[in-house]
């Protein structure tokens, strides 16, 4: 699936540059949503690592947030990139975290390549599996059968992260896709945040295969389609909500799969990467974290080119040389404010946005680098 519309256009605003799909209003600024957003959207797809914990810790008041907000009747479920480990073993760690969660609660990007494979492939056909166990019992829920070796002669690879990947597993599925072999990866994140920093992710071992092979894989981790279609097939959801905290793969892969989107300000994307945000990284909604699922959302409202959300007003001054905030009130509106003066513009960058984030009590992200939101 293609994505258009954002190869280097800057678009001059106006009502018409809201074309396309009337699934991404959010294109332009921010959405405000008179009730709480637990009300009005049946089921949240939660990302996990930065939204409900973060490493080994549970995000504070994440467990409460997610209590009450089923206890208004919005279902959620839990949606991850990793494959390595299986729905019940991701489950009895969010309930150890104080998160109750069931097996069927978990949504992995190896149940998302297991589906694409069983739909591309007779039943019962042999798939090299270069990952964990988690990705074995997918394939196997959908009737196909997990091997090991080339010689097998397999109808497709499917590679997903494990810490125990070998050089000899790698060479099989390297082996396997230059016989022919259909190339899947559950996910492309290059790297995976751990407490010791950024290591190595799916993503950078499926470039050793690609290397080797000359073969991309198709990739159902988001933030392609495939995972939140997963999820969504699963909860029998009609008005999903996607929660995350990266722009770059739950934030966009709502985009592109026509759901309404929250950024939690927990995990990796700061306030300063959602000013920056590029078409098609925008997301419906921002909240500091999951308490916002409780909360009705303020509109942002545009006039005489300020964008107003709360008390706060935000513009483009000195010939939109500098991103200007007046005002006063919550800082998350202030936000809010920021991304309706900068979205439509295109052309904010880290430095004219830093002033008004520091006056929020927003720090640095690490996204200062002066590149342009476009
Ligand atoms: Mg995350």
């Amino acid at each position: 699936m293609t994505h258009n519309g954002d190869a280097g256009v800057t678009d001059a605003a106006g009502p018409g540059a809201a074309r396309g799909t009337a699934t991404t209003p959010s294109a332009l600024a921010p959405r405000g949503c008179a009730g709480a957003l637990s009300e009005a959207y049946d089921v949240a797809l939660l990302d996990l690592d930065g939204v409900v914990y973060v490493g080994s810790a549970v995000v504070p008041g994440a467990a409460e947030a997610l209590r009450e907000a089923a206890s208004r009747g919005m279902r959620h479920a839990f949606v991850t990139n990793n494959a390595s480990r299986t729905p019940a073993a991701i489950a009895a760690h969010l309930t150890r975290l104080g998160v109750p969660a069931a097996a069927s609660d978990v949504v992995t990007s190896g149940q998302a390549a297991a589906r694409l494979l069983a739909r591309r492939l007779p039943a019962g056909a042999r798939v090299l599996v270069v990952g964990g166990n988690g990705l074995r019992i997918a394939l196997r829920e959908r009737g196909l059968r997990p091997v090991s070796a080339a010689a097998e002669r397999p109808a497709a690879v499917v590679q997903g992260f494990s810490p125990d990947l070998s050089y000899a597993l790698l060479a099989e599925g390297a082996l396997a896709v230059t016989n022919g072999a259909l190339f899947v990866a559950s996910n492309a994140d290059i790297t995976l945040p751990t407490a010791r920093g950024a290591e190595m992710g799916n993503g950078s071992l499926v470039q050793a295969i690609v290397a080797a092979t000359g073969q991309r894989p198709v990739v159902a981790g988001k933030p392609e389609p495939p995972l939140h279609a997963e999820a969504v097939h699963r909860t029998g959801a009609k008005r999903p909500l996607v929660v995350g905290d990266r722009l770059d793969t739950d934030i966009e892969g709502a985009v592109r799969a026509g759901a309404d989107s929250l950024l939690v300000l927990t995990g990796v994307s700061s306030a300063a990467d959602a000013v920056l945000a590029p078409r098609g990284q925008r997301p419906s909604y921002l909240a500091a974290d999951l308490a916002g699922l409780l909360e009705p959302h303020p509109e942002v409202t545009t006039a005489d080119g300020a964008a107003r959300c709360g008390g706060w007003t935000a513009r483009l001054d000195d010939d939109g040389k500098r991103l200007g905030l007046t005002g006063s009130g919550e800082a998350i509106d202030g936000l809010r404010a920021l991304c309706g003066a900068a979205w439509p513009a295109g052309t904010v960058t880290a430095a004219m946005a830093r002033p008004a984030l520091a006056e929020l009590g927003f720090a640095d992200g690490d996204s200062a680098d002066g590149d342009s939101a476009d």
